[in-house]
């Protein structure tokens, strides 16, 4: 049986963040991921700013040095384009935290490595932690046969989404179930409007609703992403993967952008749930951090910038914790209204783009066009969401 202060589960954006700001703090920490890394992740890999902000309060350079070593690039410009092809443009003003793109092999890899540099963690990897109990004197993890077990004052689970164990420990976070099926490749020499790195969504209804992300990453690489209603798959027999190869191959105008693309391994699929609602995301002595708290809409793009924010205040709430010896679900409660605060319009914003998505296919497609030929209205919705 291995003792510690803390133990994080889970080693993707949210449990190594966590492991950083602990090791910052000088606190003895395990963390533990069922994957080897580096591995692979699906997603459309285009960050909010929030992310920069957290970094930098681990380091002041921690960015600047990703950027040097290509792993994350700054995106200034993204577009809303409807079926019509009409689109908005979001400029991200100079003075403002710019999004980034990442690609999350690279990504979360190296998130990892810093983390282990530190003295503070011991790392386990290729380790699934699938049961879980808190007693009075801690909080206790093992594997399905007890060959490891790990016994802690305090549990950061950063598990990702729709997890077992974080469902078996915080039962009130209800699991949301699938809504969303989404597939992406990486291609090579996708070509930039205005020669930009400019993140794109489209979004389509023919055939049926769906909508396709265009993220460029560093080393002249890109994720193209579709996503679709998981009734709508079902009804129409389709699936992400075909759907993602036919709109390349076929669309007018994204056949141009990938006329001299390559694709890059394989297209890969996978599924998303719903935006969470304002659940519980702690219980007794467990705190959770990232998607496996509350998942968001990728057509907002906040699920990596959020994860790390609440991977940053679940150690403050330890922090606070251990001074006043209580991690109590009362004492932790401090921790969900904090993040309620600081992300519930976020949330909500995301709520009604799942409810767009699942209900307002076409809505949001005449919004899109109406908003993006009132040039008024175009820089009020950029404004918008930019938050200025
Ligand atoms: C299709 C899609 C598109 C997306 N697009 C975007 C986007 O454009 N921008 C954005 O910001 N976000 C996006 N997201 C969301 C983003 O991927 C998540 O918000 C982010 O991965 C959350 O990080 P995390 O650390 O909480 O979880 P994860 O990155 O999922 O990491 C969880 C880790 O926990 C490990 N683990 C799980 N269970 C156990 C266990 N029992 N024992 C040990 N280890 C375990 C896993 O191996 C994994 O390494 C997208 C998601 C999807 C699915």
């Amino acid at each position: 049986m291995l003792r510690t202060n803390v133990c994080v589960v889970g080693a993707g954006p949210a449990g190594t963040v966590a492991s950083l700001f602990l090791s910052k703090n000088k606190v003895p920490h395990i963390l533990v991921d069922r994957a080897i890394f580096p591995r692979e992740k699906v997603c459309g890999e285009f960050f909010d700013g929030r992310l920069q902000h957290v970094l930098n309060k681990i380091h002041p350079d921690f960015m600047q040095r990703m950027q040097e070593k290509n792993i994350i690039q700054v995106i200034r410009r993204y577009a809303f384009i409807n079926s019509n092809l009409k689109q908005i443009v979001i400029d991200t003003p100079l003075n403002m935290t710019a999004r980034i793109s990442a690609n999350r092999y690279d990504f979360d890899n190296y998130l990892l490595t810093e983390a282990l540099k530190s003295e503070y963690v011991q790392y386990f990897d290729n380790t699934n932690i699938s049961e879980g109990a808190v007693t009075e004197k801690g909080v206790s993890l093992s594997n399905s046969t007890k060959s490891f077990e790990i016994e802690a004052q305090a549990a950061i689970l950063a598990t990702g989404s729709n997890s077992p164990l974080s469902q078996k420990l915080v039962p009130q976070n209800r699991a949301k179930g699938h809504f969303l099926l989404a597939a992406r490749g990486y291609y090579r020499n996708i070509a930039k409007p205005e020669n930009q790195n400019r993140t794109q969504v489209y979004i389509f209804r023919q055939p049926f609703p769906y909508f396709l992300c265009l993220v460029h990453l560093p080393n002249n690489l890109a994720t193209a992403e579709v996503c679709i209603l998981k009734t709508v798959a079902a009804k129409h027999r389709a699936s992400p993967e075909s759907l993602l190869l036919n709109v390349i191959r076929e669309h007018p105008e994204i056949k141009k952008i990938f006329a001299n693309a390559t694709l890059k391994g394989k297209i890969k699929g996978t599924s998303l749930s719903n935006t969470s609602g304002k659940h519980p995301i702690s219980a007794d002595r467990v705190l959770l951090a990232g998607s496996c708290g509350s998942n968001v809409n990728p057509l907002t793009g906040w699920g990596v910038g959020h994860a790390v924010f609440e991977a940053m205040c679940a150690v403050n709430q330890y922090t606070t914790s251990v001074k006043k010896n209580d991690f109590s679900a009362k004492a932790f409660q401090e921790y969900d209204k904090k993040i309620h605060r600081a992300l519930g319009n976020e949330r909500l914003f995301g709520r009604w783009a799942d409810w767009a998505v699942m209900y307002g296919f076409t809505p949001l497609d005449f919004l899109i066009g109406f908003i993006a030929s009132t040039p008024w209205l175009s820089r009020k919705a950029s404004a918008f969401i930019n938050g200025i």
